[in-house]
């Protein structure tokens, strides 16, 4: 990389560490933080660009834990699925660039809608050939033959017809990840658990034993990782079984599941999708889910459920992340900040508290807590420069205007002068 040196100047940094904000200056070079200075300066930076980043917020660019690039805003699984490859292929690039411009500069894959998509778009956006985040792949979600994600109509049972990837047995399994493996996904996802809005109902817990443990057999000698949908409280437990190391939602979360959650903090995160929920029960009254249909009632009440387990997490340490499952008609891609005014609003997280959840804990759940996630010396060029102030109002993250730069890997993705 081309050395081109950047030097945002007398800025407020807030580091991701969780530590209390200072005044100073970054030194950009290549892809990385090559200096802070810390107070004010007002010496110039031979061959450097000086960005006066005076009363304005610099902090690390943020982590989506939960991320859908193939998603593509519509209302059911059956519309995702149904939308031909050509079109989808250009939506999901779209869809990279729309997170990047919302402030998000890494995401967690947490499935595709198709089996090889997220492994390309994660490929051409590593090449420079389209523009997106730092991802971290997945394969299609693995689910039971008619659990969550089985979309095929049932009187022409095929697969190209189905949101989800259809296994039935460990020999499936086996060679399901297998084939996943094969087009270089970086995680699997299984569906452990069902969903309201589907035929499954969340508290159902489909997946056998014996396929849970078939998937994690064949991802280790890979060192991959594997990530659940898990609403219920046995779907949990089976992830906490198996050493399953995302878990995405987690909302009937029992006592036992507390215990077992908190044994396992440092090996686990859970990503309770919030933005799901509660446009689901509050949101969605123009795709025909009004707040008073049984459905959104259903959700309202998982959403109660949910707040009370993630308050509890929170507590003990667990670590939570940000991602609301954006990419539905009424979850838009790009608004996907928004799940941290809900941490601080609904599950009592400090503003700080819910930055270093999308920081500090982006660059673990990245796999890359060693240069990842902090404006730290040494790591990676990572960086947002934010026209306000997040920790007493964490809703400017939300605003597009008032993220005036942001920076992937030291490239000027948005330069707003
Ligand atoms: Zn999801």
């Amino acid at each position: 990389m081309e050395n081109i040196k950047t030097v945002f100047a007398n800025a407020n940094i807030l580091d991701g560490s969780g530590a209390a904000p200072y005044i100073g200056s970054v030194i950009v070079e290549g892809n990385a933080i090559k200096k802070i200075i810390k107070g004010p300066t007002d010496k110039a930076v031979p061959g450097a660009t000086m960005i006066d980043s005076h009363s304005k917020t610099l902090m690390p660019g943020m982590c989506d834990a939960h991320l859908h690039l193939t998603w593509n805003d519509q209302p059911t699984l059956e519309h995702i699925t149904m939308m031909p490859p050509e079109e989808h292929l250009i939506h999901s690039i779209n869809v990279a660039r729309k997170v990047l411009d919302a402030g998000f500069t890494s995401g967690v894959g947490a499935a595709a809608a198709r089996p090889r998509f997220d492994c390309i778009l994660r490929n051409a956006i590593n090449n420079g050939d389209i523009v997106g985040p730092r991802y971290l792949a997945n394969g299609q979600e693995i689910c039971t033959m008619g659990g969550l994600g089985d979309t095929s109509p049932v009187h022409m049972d095929v697969q190209d017809l189905s949101f989800g990837w259809r296994v039935s047995g460990p020999e499936e399994m086996r060679k399901s990840v297998r084939m996943f493996i094969k087009y270089g996904v970086d995680a699997i996802k299984l569906n452990l658990s069902g969903e309201e809005i589907t035929p499954v109902a969340a508290q159902t817990t489909p997946m056998s034993d014996e396929e849970v443990a078939m998937a994690m057999e064949t991802i280790q000698p890979y060192g991959l990782r594997a990530c659940a949908h898990a609403r219920s409280a046995d779907s949990i437990k089976q992830c906490l079984r198996h050493g399953v190391e995302v878990i995405y939602h987690a909302s009937y979360a029992d006592e036992e599941c507390l215990d077992l959650l908190e044994q396992q903090k440092d090996q686990i995160f859970v990503g309770p999708g919030l933005a799901w929920l509660v446009q689901t029960a509050y949101g969605a009254s123009d795709w025909g889910i009004p707040p008073e249909s049984e459905l959104a009632q259903a959700y309202a009440r998982e959403l109660e459920a949910a707040i009370e387990a993630m308050k509890k997490m929170h507590k003990r340490g667990i670590r939570i992340v940000p991602g609301g499952d954006y990419g539905f008609a009424w979850t838009p891609h790009g608004t996907n900040a928004k799940d941290l005014e809900y941490f601080v609003d609904l599950l009592g997280m400090t503003p700080m508290e819910a930055i270093v959840s999308t920081t500090k804990l982006g660059g673990e759940i990245m796999r890359r807590p060693g240069d990842l996630g902090l404006i730290k010396e040494g790591y990676l060029a990572d960086i947002l420069l934010v026209n306000g102030d997040p920790l007493s109002d964490i809703k400017v993250l939300q605003d597009h205007t008032s993220l005036e730069i942001i920076m992937k890997d030291g490239h000027l993705h948005k330069n707003t002068p």
